[in-house]
């Protein structure tokens, strides 16, 4: 039984350090010195966030056809704009600036 309830403490602690490494890198970027001058983070446009993936899916209004039906005619889909797809994108913390938008001028 001691080991069932030592994993999660084990969990717990991997997840406290993975935190702090993030927080401490954070920090040393925050408190750099002011004569090191910030730059825009070209990576992300000073957003903080990029794109980390794209893609498109089947259209669930039209099911990837880029027409409805609205009556007795067929009209083109405005959910898709008629191409049956819609794009999607996953947005995540900018890995080149720590999703601050500035880097240190090199
Ligand atoms: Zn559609
Ligand atoms: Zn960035």
């Amino acid at each position: 039984m001691r080991k069932l309830i030592s994993l999660p403490a084990i969990v717990a602690a991997a997840l406290l350090t993975v935190s702090a490494t993030a927080s401490d890198s954070a920090n040393i970027i925050s408190n750099a010195s002011p004569a090191e001058k910030m730059v825009k983070c070209s990576a992300c446009k000073g957003k903080g966030i990029t794109v980390i993936e794209t893609g498109a899916m089947d259209c669930h209004i039209c099911n990837g056809k880029g027409k409805v039906r609205q009556g007795i005619r067929m009209v083109k889909c405005t959910t898709c704009k008629g191409k049956g797809q819609i794009p999607w994108e996953r947005t995540g913390t900018c890995s080149a600036c720590s999703g601050i938008g500035k880097v240190p001028k090199k």
